[in-house]
């Protein structure tokens, strides 16, 4: 059905050069993003700054898949001679949002709430997740390697559950927040106060278990010594206190999802658990 001519589809509103982007559809089964981006395009909103949107990976929305060749998230910079359609895709994608403030949108299995993801490297994209209207901001470099946010100004926000109306129209408010913070739309946007997490890393889930049930929720605190799961023979307990964060019962094959430590209640405070460098790069 597709052929190895795989591009990413991009469409600027407003006038001039744009150095904001709005990103959808890394992953093809998440379609919230994408209807966020028509949503807002149909509505012809007066961008006072140009913006690019992007549909990031095409054929694997049409096709319904996360992806065709692999986890595009995963494997920036990408390489445009790759083999995988998805590394040639990032590669695309990471040259189109160059020097631009990006919002990269996904959706989850694990919560209805909107949280956001960030590099500890990058103070411009970390000072755009603090303002969006969000509770909880996630340092994800230690867990994860190859994502979009290690390209210098992308914020990835989990929009709700994937599939959900909720979803979209969670999705739609956070595009319509990130133009407002950046001045593309007038008003100031409503704002959270969010707290600051880094994930550290993922929390195995039983191999051929079924029947497990998840007993804590993302972001409330795991004591050690709790049960986080169980299966009718076992219990799963926390060695060590921990914060959960994308976690859920059937979101993942082989982990339930990721361990998170909150670090701050503040930017500069995260900022500086986090070992981010002075903004202006
Ligand atoms: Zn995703």
């Amino acid at each position: 059905m597709f052929g190895d001519d795989v591009t990413i589809d991009a469409t600027v509103l407003g006038d001039g050069d744009p150095d904001l982007a709005v990103v959808g559809g890394v992953h093809g089964d998440e379609p919230s993003g994408l209807r966020a981006i028509r949503h807002v395009l149909d509505t012809e909103p007066d961008l006072e700054r140009p913006v690019k949107f992007v549909v990031a990976n095409p054929p694997a929305a049409v096709a319904h898949r996360r992806y065709l060749d692999a986890d595009m998230n995963r494997v920036f910079p990408g390489d445009p001679d790759a083999g995988e359609r998805e590394r040639r895709l990032a590669a695309q994608l990471g040259e189109a949002v160059d020097g631009s403030l990006a919002l990269s949108m996904h959706a989850t299995h694990s919560s209805a709430e909107p949280l956001a993801f960030v590099s500890g490297d990058h103070p411009a994209a970390q000072a755009a997740a603090a303002r969006l209207p969000l509770e909880h901001v996630v340092n994800h470099d230690p867990a994860v390697d190859g994502a979009f946010t290690s390209c210098e100004r992308v914020v990835s926000v989990e929009v709700g559950r994937q599939l959900t109306e909720d979803a979209t129209q969670n999705a739609t408010k956070l595009v319509r927040a990130f133009l407002r913070l950046t001045d593309a739309l007038p008003d100031d946007p409503k704002t959270g106060s969010p707290a600051f997490y880094t994930m550290r890393d993922a929390v195995e889930k039983p191999a051929g278990e079924d029947d497990v049930g998840l007993l804590v929720d993302n972001f409330e605190r795991v004591d050690a010594g709790t049960a986080y799961a169980a299966t009718p023979d076992e219990e799963y307990v926390a060695d060590d206190p921990f914060y959960p964060v994308l976690m859920s019962e059937t979101g993942y094959e082989d982990i339930f999802g990721y361990r998170g430590e909150r670090v701050a209640d503040s930017l500069a405070a995260a900022r500086e658990a986090w070992g981010t460098p002075p903004e202006g790069g």
